[in-house]
This record gives C-alpha cells, structure tokens and sequence, in this order.
C-alpha cells in the first residue's frame, strides 16, 4: 500500500490519499483518493481532513491556521487538471463539497453541489454548455442546497416555491421547466434567502467555499447524525472530513444521468450489478424519492448511456476486486462519460451478508476466515427472525417493493415521535411514512417494521431499514396516506392511526391485522458458513431447551448439548399443573408421593425424548427452581376451579397460598432449598431422569445426564441433595443391571457460591454459571422490577449497557473468573459452562472465550448467532470490527 507523509497538514489532494487513510480522510475521501490511484474516472478534488473538522469544533469554532491556504492551494490543483478557474465569469470551475466520516453514515450530513455559481458564473455556465436552461439549474440547486445546509433555511420554503412554478407552467417535472422561469425561480429563491436572512446570497464564489466547508464540519453534530452515532455506536469526537470536487454534471440532457448501484444486490446478495438511475437528474435526485428511478439494467437499452454502461459494469467489477467486497457506487454520467463519486463497502440484509460472504469465498476472492469475521451476529439474527406463514391464504391489501426482508406487525402510527413513544413503551409499531427522511431515523429505530408510499429500493427508507435490520416495504403506490386525518387508504378500505397491519419485507407485501409468523430454520449458505465458524471456534455451544421439540429445533440449529432444561417449565403443561398442585396441597410425605409419583412418568416421558434429540450429547437437567407459589392460581374463579377438581375447600388453597406468599420470592423458598425441605421431590425427579436414562440406553441411544442443583450458596446443601441423586442412581442401577455415566455440578448463581467455589467443587463435576441470577444479586437489582430505574440509568449513562443482556465484566465477571480459579484449583478438570441469557449475547460470549470456559449455552433461536460469535471470538475479533 502506498504510505504518504501526512504531516501536520489539513488538506490531501485525491491522487495523494489512499484508502487506508480513513481515520484522516473519512471513508468517502479515502476512497475517492483509492479510485483516482487504481485509475478510476473520478472526478480530480481534495479532502480537507477530519482532523481539520475536529481543530474547528474543538477550538473555537475558528477554522484552524493555514488551513484556507491550504484550500486555495487545493483548489488550484483542480483548476489546472480541469483547465477552468473557481470564479472565473467565462469558463468558471464548480465544486461539490462533500461530507464523509470515518464511518458511512447516509443522509445523516450534508453536502452542497455547484459551489462557485454567482449571478456573473452562471451566465458564463450557460455560454460554455450552450445550455442556459442546465446553468439555472445548477444555480437554484446551489440556492437551495446552500440555503439549507449553511443558511438553516427550511427546504420546504425552496420546495413550494418550485411547486407553484411548476404547477403555474402545468409540468410535472422539474426539467421540464423551461430555461427563462429557470431564471425567475433564481430570483425567487435569493429573495426567499434576503428574507431569512436579512443578506443577499453570497456572490463571492470563495466565501461560499468556505461557508460550504465549515457548514459540512458543523453537520457532524445535527440531531439526526447525533442520533446515528448512538445507534450504530460510533464514537462523537472523530468529526467528519470535507471532500472538495470538481463538478461534473448528469443534468446536461438526455446523453447525461445520475445514479446509485450495488455490485450485488444488497437485499438478496445474489451476484450482478443492482442499482437504479435518473436521467437529466443531478446528485440526490435518484435517492431523494422525487422522481422515480429506472432500474439500472434499462442503461443499456438507452442508445446514449450505453457505452457508459459497460464502462460501468467494468469499473463495478474491477472494485469488487480490489476492495473483494460488495460495493455501493454513486455515478454520474456527464453528456455520455461515465465518472465516479463514490464507493463504499456496501450495507447489506443478513441474507445478502451471508449469500454473499459464501459466494466471494467459492469465487476464491475471500477464504473461509475472512467469511466468518465478514458476517455479523446482527447480521444472522435478522435471518433467525419469523417469516410470514406461506401456509396462510390471503390476500395482501396492498403490495410495495419488499426493501428490507423479515415480516413484522404493529400499531400503525404516522409520526416519527409517536413511533418512538409507543416502541419505547413496548408496544409494536409499523411507521407509515409517505417517504422518510433522515430526521424520522429515531422513529425508525423505534417502530417493527416501516411503510412508505415512495422512493425505490435506495431511497433513504431502504437503505437506513436495511441497516438496522427492520423490514420495510417502500414505494407501496397504492397507499394513499393522510397525515391530517392519521389514516391511509388502499382504494375504499381505511386504515386508521392504531389500527394493525403487517408487512412483509421480503415480498413488499402489506396485510391486514396480524398475520401468523413461521419460525426460520438454517441451510444452504448459511449451514455452509457455520460449518467454517465451527471449525474457528473452541467454546461448545449447547442450548437452554426445555421439551423434546426444543431439543430437537436445538440440534437441527447445531447445539451440542443441552445447557439447561427446567424441569419446571414441563409441570406446566396440560394437566400436570394438577399433579403440581395436588403435590403442593399434600399435608404429609405420604400424600406429596402419591402426588409426585403421578408427575414422575410424565417427566421421564419428556427426559426420553429430550435424550434421544440429542442422543449423544450431555443434556444437563436442572431441578426444580421456582419458588411453588408460582403453580398455585391466583385468581379467585382459578382457585374454585382448583377445588371442585382437587377435591379440597378453597378455604385450604386460599391458605396455602398464603403461607407460600413470601415478601421476596427472588431470595426466598426456591433453587435447592425446595429438594432440601421436601427430599421426595429431588428423589423423583433423580428417578424420573435414571429410568429415562437407563430405557434409551437399552434401546441403543448413547446418553449424557448431567444433574444440575440450583441457587446453591453453601456446598453443604449441594452435599445434601448429591447424596439422595447418587442413592437413587446406584439403586436404580443395581435393579436394572446397568450403569449409565452420569455428573451431579450446579448453578453459580449465588456471590457465595462463586467465593466459595473450591469448597463447592468437591461436591461438584461441574459448574453453570447463571448469569440472570447471577447478575441480579451481585447488583443487588430484581430484574423484575428493574423497570422503574434501568431505563433511566441506561439512558443517562451511568450503566454502560443493561447488565441484564451484556455481561457486567467488571463485577459478574470477575465473580466468574474467581469461581473458576477456586473450582479448577480443587477439581482441575471441572467443566465450566455458562447457562443464563448472556449465552446467546456475542460480546457476552466473547468474555466467556477469554475467561476459558468450555460453553456457552443459548436458547435454540440463538445457537447460530453463538456458534458464529464464538468462532469470531476464537479469531481475535473485537467490538466494532464488523
Ligand atoms: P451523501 O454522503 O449524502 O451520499 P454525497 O457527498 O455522496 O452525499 O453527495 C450526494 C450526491 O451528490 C452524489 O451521489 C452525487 O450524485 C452528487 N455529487 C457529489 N459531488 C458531485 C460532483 N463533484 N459532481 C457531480 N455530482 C456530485
Ligand atoms: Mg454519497
Ligand atoms: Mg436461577
């Protein structure tokens, strides 16, 4: 790679950069630099750097010493490459400047084209192009652009304007205006600019440079950037490079075009150029959803853009090998040549990361290392989201362009804000916009899916839906939205504020109400990915299944091993609630089993079917947990249930829940106090999982128990409850003339179990760290009213990230690492594991590969994003590196 001296200077000529110079030059300027060196058609220009944005913002506001200089010096470069002066009245050279941070963050800052026309240029424009119609095209862009980025003047005034001139002449298209009101619309705009701002607009093509420089710096820190920042966490002090280029111009008539294309398509990844293009448009005109755009492949039918077509298929093929990634290009095609504006690693759906990192790989662009860094947990979790039921007929109330895949329903609502404050709260929104723009960004965050009435597969909805992974369906035409009356309508149905509808973002249908969902399931590219990361990766991944079906959809997504299975979650089903209860009910241990005895073949039945899905494997089984209260009813029409079918008054219920009522069950009768006071429950259940055992081993199927005791906080407790398994297994074994290898570990859960841990692990072979528990008593916060306070907490800064989905290094994880320590220094072999829902979280598992333990142990749905997140663990990768 070319090294270049980059010095205390502020400004890099393009020829002089490269695109390793990101942090200096900010992704767009880099790359820009990138293309003129592999000798691209790109358009000649300088960058003033990032660290110029940041001496501005941080001192002062005061553009830095030398750097005007410096600009000049620029900018006479381009003068001598183009062969036209900045302000020259005959032949005048026009600049674009252009904003661009380290990271792509479309539409969040500004950029302000035709920099350098003045009442004298414009003339000159017109007479050089032989085209006045084109000068004053350029100029009223320039008003407007200007006017809004530096002056703060809202678009719309500049918009209504053209709409009345427009609807005055009777045309529908801003090029259809002629030249002469081309002219009077000038006019107007610099009055709306006296107006606003009590000055002309400015004349001097120099300050407008400079104005448009500084304007760019500022627009690091406008909401919508700000907001962006936050959301996809990129750092605030980097500051955005100011990219000045040589104009060149899709507007100049038929033979001229603007647009915007990927190298593969972005939704889908399959190979071959995606993209959509306007003729006679200039820059944002195809993204901005005013027009709409043809898809790409038309070019070539177009007897004047052809050649430029091919010139561009060529140049698309060329940076995918170079960059040997997919790339999204803007372009613009000046009377028939092709030029380049930009290039970038292109925002891609799950699908498409995934299709294509495969693809690249059996192209041998990329090897199978580079694949699986390429491809992000995000990325796959979008894949691992429901799609509509294909078994489900109806028919869709409307149908739009499918923008960002996944299928999603929700209130419909019309406003960004009123998005925000209803997700904020929970509750399910579809946003439906006639369009967006990058002010509706927190909305879009905040809603399930996204609906628009315009724009294409690159309008700002697209693009920014595709990048936090929401659906959208956009460009849905057949909507007709009412923002006064906060409803839409599709021919004579209406749909009102606060109505549910679904989208489906992956065939662009709308529906009515609430469609059924269909879980998603893993093959073809994405088997084949994880089958690298598999090799990658040490940590196992085993799942949190609780039923055979579980299991089951567990080993189908690659879990190897159960984690944990809450033997609980089983008495609630059907009717063995009434067993539970009856079991609850029982006033001696004669009667608790009698009633424990009719629960015992229903979770044998359940431990046989979770051992043969996942024959082979270590299921570890947990015993029962929940303090009992939770299986008895709460209401009163429950509670007379209860009797009439168990034959007790409900005045002995009513009871009975009252002596279970505990002022705080978290720390209450619960985990292995349960098995401890009531030994017959860990008996049967020790039981119900050696019979399980012992009948799949006589039937072939190789099986792994692996006896789980909860909330241990002294190793006496664990001593207690190992001596009634260990009894029942030899018992059961002697009878059945056969040994089945077995473990008995536990929980860490407790603080005190994890400082006392080389205690414990005499008793114990292995140790699951249960992380919801976990986390809780160590901060000392019940989850389940954390509500009132984390939010605010999260929001204000003063935890990081919710200890609750992130695991807290510093405290959790130190605990863990101290548990570890005194458990490997008393049982070296110990396995450690870890069970609660950080075990599908991937910086969570990054932590859990660093500190050396042997699992990690996810619900089904997450066993892929595990597999992955641990193999990009294993391969060094850090936060933010995808
Ligand atoms: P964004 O970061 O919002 O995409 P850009 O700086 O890329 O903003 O500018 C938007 C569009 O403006 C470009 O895609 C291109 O069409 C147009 N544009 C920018 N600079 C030039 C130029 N020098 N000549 C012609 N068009 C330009
Ligand atoms: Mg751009
Ligand atoms: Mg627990």
């Amino acid at each position: 790679m070319v090294s270049v001296a980059t010095g205390r200077r502020w400004v890099f000529l393009f020829r002089e950069g490269n695109a390793q110079l990101r942090d200096l030059l900010g992704g767009k300027g880099a790359n820009l630099a990138e293309m003129t060196r592999i000798g691209l058609p790109v358009p000649p220009g300088f960058t003033v750097s990032t660290r110029a944005c940041v001496a501005y913002l941080q001192g002062g506001r005061r553009m830095p010493e030398g750097l005007w200089e410096e600009v000049l010096e620029g900018l006479r470069d381009i003068e001598q490459q183009i062969g036209r002066r900045f302000g020259d009245p005959a032949q005048p050279l026009l600049v674009s400047v252009r904003s661009g941070a380290k990271f792509s963050m479309p539409g969040m800052m500004d950029t302000i084209l035709n920099v350098g026309l003045t009442d004298e240029t414009v003339l000159g424009l017109a007479a050089m192009t032989a085209n006045e119609r084109f000068a004053y095209d350029c100029y009223r862009r320039l008003i407007q652009m200007f006017g809004k980025v530096v002056l703060d003047i809202p678009s719309e005034r500049f918009e209504d304007a053209l709409d009345e001139l427009k609807r005055e002449l009777g045309v529908i298209h801003d090029y259809e205006i002629p030249a002469e009101h081309l002219q009077r619309l000038v006019q107007a705009y610099k009055e709306i600019v006296q107006q606003a701002t009590g000055t002309p607009f400015p004349q001097d093509p120099f300050e407008q440079l400079r104005r448009a420089i500084l304007a760019v710096f500022e627009s690091w820190n406008n909401r919508r950037a700000i907001d962006y920042r936050n959301a996809h966490g990129i750092p605030h002090d980097l500051g955005t490079a100011a990219n000045v280029q040589a104009m060149v111009f899709g507007n100049l008539g038929p033979d001229s075009a603007t647009g915007v294309a990927f190298t593969r398509n972005p939704s889908t990844g399959e190979k071959g150029i995606f993209g959509e293009y306007l003729t006679n448009a200039q820059g944002e005109d195809v993204v901005a959803g005013i027009r709409t755009p043809q898809p790409i492949q038309e070019m070539a039918k177009d007897p004047l853009l052809r050649g430029a077509y091919e010139q561009l298929l060529d140049v698309a093929d060329r940076l995918e090998r170079h960059y040997r990634d997919m790339q999204d290009l803007e372009f613009t095609v000046e009377r028939g040549k092709l030029w380049m504006l930009q290039t970038r690693t292109g925002k891609r759906t799950g699908r498409a990361a995934v299709k294509i990192a495969v693809d690249m790989v059996h192209e041998g662009l990329i090897d199978p290392r580079e694949a699986v860094l390429r491809v992000s947990p995000e990325h796959l979790d979008q894949l691992l989201h429901p799609m509509l039921d294909p078994s489900w007929k109806g028919e869709p109330l409307a149908k739009g362009l499918p923008a960002s895949p996944g299928a999603a329903s929700g209130k419909v609502v019309f406003d960004a804000d009123e998005a925000k404050v209803l997700g904020d709260r929970g509750e399910a929104v579809i946003l439906v916009r006639l369009e967006t723009s990058p002010d509706d960004f927190h909305g879009m965050l905040a809603a399930r899916g996204i609906l628009t009435a315009r724009g294409g597969m690159t309008s700002h909805a697209a693009v920014v839906a595709r990048g936090i992974g929401k659906p959208a369906v956009v460009g849905c035409s057949a909507l007709v939205v009412d923002y006064e009356r906060q409803e839409f309508r599709v021919g004579d149905v209406v749909v009102r504020r606060g109505d549910v509808i679904t989208i489906d973002g992956s065939t662009g249908a709308v529906l009515l109400g609430e469609v059924p969902t269909i879980p998603p399931s893993v093959g073809g590219d994405l088997a084949e990915l994880l089958d690298w990361a598999d090799q990658f990766r040490r940590l196992q991944v085993r799942a949190n299944a609780d039923t055979p079906e579980d299991a089951a959809k567990a080993r189908e997504l690659g879990a190897e091993g159960i984690g944990l299975c809450r033997t609980e979650h089983m008495f609630f089903q059907g009717d063995r609630i009434w067993a539970m209860r009856e079991m609850i009910m029982a006033t001696t241990p004669e009667e608790r089993r009698a009633a424990l005895a009719k629960l015992e073949p229903m979770q044998r039945e359940d431990f046989v079917g979770i051992f043969k899905a996942m024959a082979g494997f270590p299921v570890t089984i947990r015993t029962l947990d929940p303090p009992l209260h939770e299986f008895l009813p709460k209401h009163e029409e429950e509670i007379q249930a209860m009797a009439e079918r168990l034959g007790v008054s409900p005045e002995a219920i009513r009871a009975k829940v009252q002596a279970l009522t505990e002022a705080n069950p978290m720390l209450g009768h619960r985990g292995c106090r349960l098995g401890i006071t009531a030994p017959e429950i860990t008996e049967m259940q020790a039981r119900a999982i050696f019979t399980a055992a012992l009948q799949c081993a006589a039937e072939g199927i190789e099986v792994h128990p692996e006896i789980m005791v909860p909330l241990v906080s002294d190793v006496r407790e664990l001593m207690v409850q190992r001596e009634i398994i260990d009894r029942v297994a030899r018992q059961l074994f002697a009878e059945a003339g056969r040994e089945i290898p077995y473990s008995i570990g536990t929980m860490i859960e407790v603080p005190r179990a994890a400082l006392t841990a080389s205690e414990i692990a005499r008793e114990a072979e292995f140790f699951s760290f249960g992380t919801n528990d976990l986390t809780q008593m160590t901060y000392g916060i019940s989850r389940d009213d954390a509500g009132r306070f984390l939010p605010y907490y999260l929001e204000h800064g003063i935890y990081p990230a919710d200890p609750f989905q992130t695991l807290d290094r510093a405290g959790v994880g130190r605990l863990i690492e101290i548990a570890r320590d005194g458990g490997r220094a008393t049982r070296p072999a110990i396995k450690l594991g870890i069970c609660g829902e950080h075990g599908g979280d991937p910086a969570s598992i990054r932590f859990c590969h660093e500190v050396g333990l042997d699992y990690v142990s996810a619900s089904p749905y997450r066993v892929p994003i595990a597999r992955l997140a641990a193999a990009q663990a294993a391969l060094g990768l850090r936060e933010g590196d995808v």
